[in-house]
């Protein structure tokens, strides 16, 4: 396969912003393919989404922020240790009541709110950098974890293995093949990267 230089520089513009643009992922409630997206910027990011046309599961990567609070300190009345904390929280409270387990002293306290994210968990496998949901372009090869973050990003992925090797020292290339894992750029590889993606396209 033999495409010019200028015309893949052109492509690499536009799919370079893609990797990063949408995300091909397992859905989580149907197990179909759905996808995870956002419009590029800062709070695109923050609220990015996962949309499933099978079953029309969505999800919104604000929900996934929560909040948890705690009261350390001393009891005013008694001077033991009181402890509380709430946590899965979508508004923290800036206040909150809490009886001292010694005395029963009641009051209402400032809370410290720290927040943190829901991630998924995966078992080996790789998953979008927004939700973590297993991506849907992936298998092994030769033992090694095989992936691409959607069908654009398999084409170019194709693109270079199947390229020759001249091919490879153009910029375009240069560029993509950094982001790839070492095995991908292994000449002895190449047969069976080219079976997995094949096998991939059609899923
Ligand atoms: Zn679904
Ligand atoms: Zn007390």
């Amino acid at each position: 396969m033999k495409v010019k230089q200028t015309k893949m520089e052109k492509r690499y513009k536009q799919t370079g912003y893609y990797y990063a643009k949408y995300y091909s992922v397992e859905c989580p409630k149907c197990h179909k393919e759905a996808t995870v997206s956002h419009d590029g910027s800062y709070w695109g990011w923050k609220n990015a989404e996962l949309k499933c046309l099978h079953c029309m599961h969505k999800e919104n990567r604000a929900d996934l922020l929560l909040y948890e609070v705690t009261v350390r300190r001393n009891c005013p009345d008694c001077g033991k240790q009181i402890s509380a904390e709430i946590n899965n929280l979508k508004n923290p409270p800036k206040e909150m009541n809490v009886t001292c387990p010694d005395c029963s002293f009641s009051a209402k306290y400032t809370t410290n709110i720290s927040s943190y994210r829901l991630v998924n968990k995966l078992n080996g496998m790789k998953g979008d950098p927004l939700f973590n949901y297993p991506l849907w372009l992936q298998g092994e090869v030769k033992r090694n974890l095989f992936w691409a973050y959607n069908r654009e990003h398999l084409e170019e992925i194709r693109s270079y293995v199947d390229a020759e090797l001249r091919e490879r020292q153009s910029l375009y290339l240069m560029t993509m093949v950094a982001r790839l894992p070492q095995f991908i750029k292994e000449a002895k590889n190449r047969d069976d990267i080219l079976k997995k993606i094949d096998i991939l396209l059609k899923r």
